[in-house]
């Protein structure tokens, strides 16, 4: 069971995609990791889907890994009496820090320090953006008064967006420590942070993870003109990177998603940390059975720009055709990896700047030599996955093989472009390992008599140090 594309695919779960069928539908058409997002749903169905997912796993033999995207400091507005009501351009509201249900006059918002965190004249952006507000007035206790800026509908429980307010809100909260600690406890191997302001609320999100004794790696949700601002110093302390364009084209001007997007793929292409690009990539297949052309742009560009993966949020957790998205987004990626201006970035290792120059060296040769000899494969053995990171970066048209003894590594690789992981523990001499991994990727049909081989390793092999060897072979 091996999907040729490269770019991976992200697909968000839910009651669409509940079921164990259609999971395995789903993972079969091309789906790489799977996203439980903890702003919905219970631990227990969490728990269901990802015993479900570890299943397939176990009985294709494959990798597929689990994301838990953890809500973050999310701001909510409470309950409305009759779920909506109308509001009117330039009528007033009152928000308060206390519990009520709320109209068109007063409203509670889940933001405990609102009134001493914002000023006279900040945005207010509830639903998307879709109802803009002013603010008039701020008792600095627990009321702010705000004008709207238009009519609209106003529903209960709707995402508030500030994006103008330097909010006191911890990275984590309380809510999200107690998914972080479930989701450790089942082992995911991704964990993604909404509303990352800056790059210590990666090191506190990283620092619980080890104080738990887990391995699992850390997605920056970029979504607040806070984190774009910091967004080097992020890209240096995380393991990955989501383009959540959903709440950013909220928080920023829409119209600098495009080039953002496109800067902020190119950042973690230079320091090899994956990056997804998500949310609306196929907004119209939530109810149609085909994407609009607009869509299979956003998606082909994507791909063009360079993203690791692309992800689908609503499509395949709530909408009616959770396999015909992932068949349709598929189809877009393997045709636009048939262009050659998406292989071969070349960023060549500074020699006195990179701690890991000899590594860095080896991964940048093997994807040059890749490219010289048409070699069609490219395999490292490696037990943190550095150098699975590294090539990748690269873009090598060759497969990039990965061959660990770390379990717990193996589902990570699923995130990164065109990586393809391999459990194997026989680490007995270089020589007999690249004889015994071009015989396996040769019997499961990876590779050809005759094809060229790239094999980077670490000598002496049992040292487990910097890879700083290359070799070039034919398959026999
Ligand atoms: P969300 O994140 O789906 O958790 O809001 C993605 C986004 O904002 O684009
Ligand atoms: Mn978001």
């Amino acid at each position: 069971m091996y999907n040729q594309k490269k770019t991976k695919i992200v697909a968000t779960v839910g009651p669409a995609t509940s079921e164990k069928s259609v999971l395995e539908n789903i993972i079969r058409e091309g789906v790489n990791v799977i996203r439980i997002n903890f702003s919905h749903g219970s631990h227990e169905d969490h728990e269901k889907i990802i015993a479900k997912v570890r299943e397939i796993n176990k009985e294709k033999q494959i990798h597929t890994a689990i994301l838990a995207d953890l809500q973050g400091p999310k701001i909510r507005i409470g309950e409305i009496k009759g779920g909506t009501v109308e509001v009117n351009e330039g009528s007033e509201i009152l928000f308060s820090n206390e519990e009520m249900v709320g109209d068109e006059k007063a409203v509670y918002m889940s933001y405990e320090s609102f009134a001493q965190d914002v000023k006279m004249g900040e945005r207010i952006l509830i639903d998307d953006g879709k109802l803009a507000l002013e603010i008039i007035h701020t008792d600095k206790k627990g009321k702010v008064k705000a004008r709207f800026l238009n009519g609209g509908k106003l529903s209960s429980n709707k995402g508030v967006n500030l994006p103008n307010t330097k909010i006191s809100l911890p990275c984590l909260t309380e809510k999200d420590l107690k998914d972080l600690k479930f989701a450790l406890k089942l082992g995911v191997e991704w964990v993604g942070l909404s509303f990352v302001r800056n790059a210590r609320d990666l090191i506190e999100l990283k620092h619980l993870i080890r104080a738990e004794g887990k391995s699992a790696r850390v997605i920056a949700k970029i979504e607040k003109p806070e984190a774009i601002d910091d967004i080097d110093e992020i890209i240096e302390e995380t393991d990955a990177i989501m383009v959540a364009r959903g709440d950013l084209g909220v928080e920023v001007p829409m119209e600098k998603v495009p080039l953002l997007q496109k800067e902020i793929v190119r950042k973690c292409l230079r320091a090899a940390k994956p990056v997804i690009i998500a949310t609306q990539m196929m907004e119209s297949m939530i109810t149609n059975i085909s994407p609009t052309r607009a869509e299979v742009n956003d998606v082909a560009n994507a791909v063009l720009d360079g993203a690791d993966a692309v992800m689908l949020s609503a499509e395949t957790s709530v909408g009616k055709y959770p396999v015909q998205v992932i068949q349709a987004m598929s189809k877009i990626i393997l045709q636009i990896e048939e262009t050659e201006g998406i292989y071969h970035h070349e960023f060549p290792p500074e020699m006195d700047v990179e701690e890991r120059f000899i590594s860095d060296s080896i991964c940048y040769n093997a994807c040059r030599l890749s490219l010289r000899t048409d070699a069609k494969a490219i395999v490292t053995m490696t037990h943190s996955g550095y150098t699975a990171f590294k090539i990748s970066s690269f873009r090598p048209k060759a497969g990039i093989f990965a061959f660990t003894g770390n379990h717990d590594l193996l589902n990570k690789l699923s995130l990164v472009w065109g990586v393809q992981g391999f459990y194997y523990d026989k680490f007995v001499s270089t020589d007999h390992t690249i004889a015994d991994i071009k015989y396996l990727l040769k019997k499961n049909n990876f590779l050809k008599e005759k094809d060229l081989i790239i094999n980077i390793a670490s000598m002496p092999i049992n040292e487990k140090g910097q890879s700083n060897m290359l070799k070039l072979s034919y398959v026999e």
